[in-house]
């Protein structure tokens, strides 16, 4: 990572967190109400390490090994790491003890994170991730079956339920915005029904594209990656034969 890299992405850090100001401002919503995590997936614990140097709240991964590999290498520089993404029950061990999973959608890992949280004897924080538009490609419950993971959380002492995550559609701004607004209130309505070892207070949604509707529409976390890191480098394919 070049100097230049390094400034390029502190004028980016700082550019998100001007529009995170405004969105909140427009939103008369209070400075500092909203929680920026760093969508750190594919980026090295270089970069990484660079990125928790900046006005970064928290870090994001959606594999289990690049949370494990980046966090053994002091990566995140003692700033909190959620797992943010889709969670194989098999990969539950290396995942429990993160500060936060957000991607719980289903009894079973539900389940599974309470087995072995108690194991270890620790209380795991966790969000529920809603498919708000029903995406058949996408993961995430439905939001007809989160009465019933509520209550199944509720016989689970060691979890702590925070609240509600969602990836909308990637669509249009306006589109979007709907969507926040759903599940905005599917956060209230479930509110009164979370068990008491709850602390209901936690809606992560809007990313790159959309993190101002989403503040609009109540966000208290958004997770950021291309905005912060710059598009996304995957691996090149191998060559067709
Ligand atoms: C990659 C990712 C983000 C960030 O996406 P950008 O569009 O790059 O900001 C947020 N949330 C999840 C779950 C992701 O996988």
């Amino acid at each position: 990572m070049t100097e230049q890299d390094r400034q390029r992405m502190a004028e980016r850090v700082q550019r998100v967190r001007a529009q995170i100001d405004a969105a909140l401002a427009a939103a008369h919503r209070r400075p500092g109400e909203v929680l920026l995590c760093a969508a750190s997936k594919t980026q090295g614990p270089e970069t990484v390490a660079a990125a928790a140097a900046l006005a970064v709240d928290l870090f994001g991964e959606n594999h289990v090994q690049e949370l494990v590999q980046k966090s053994a290498a002091g990566a995140y520089g003692g700033k909190p790491c959620h797992m943010i993404g889709h969670l194989q029950t098999n990969k539950i061990r290396q995942a429990v003890g993160c500060e936060m999973i957000q991607s719980v959608d289903r009894e079973k890992l539900l389940r599974g994170i309470e087995a072995e949280a108690a194991r270890r004897g620790l209380c795991q924080d966790i969000l529920l991730e809603v498919n708000i538009a029903g995406e058949a490609s996408k993961s995430g419950a439905a939001p007809a079956a989160l009465p019933a993971l509520l209550e199944q959380a509720a016989a689970c002492p060691h979890l702590r339920l925070r609240g509600l995550m969602t990836i909308p559609p990637a669509a249009g701004e306006d589109e979007a915005r709907r969507y926040f607004a759903a599940v905005r209130r599917l956060f209230e309505q479930l509110a009164p029904h979370c068990p008491a070892t709850a602390r209901w207070d936690t809606l992560s949604m809007g990313m790159s594209g959309d993190f101002a509707a989403a503040i609009a529409e109540g966000a208290t976390m958004v997770r950021v990656g291309s905005a912060i890191f710059g598009p996304r480098q995957y691996p090149a394919p191998p060559p067709q034969p």
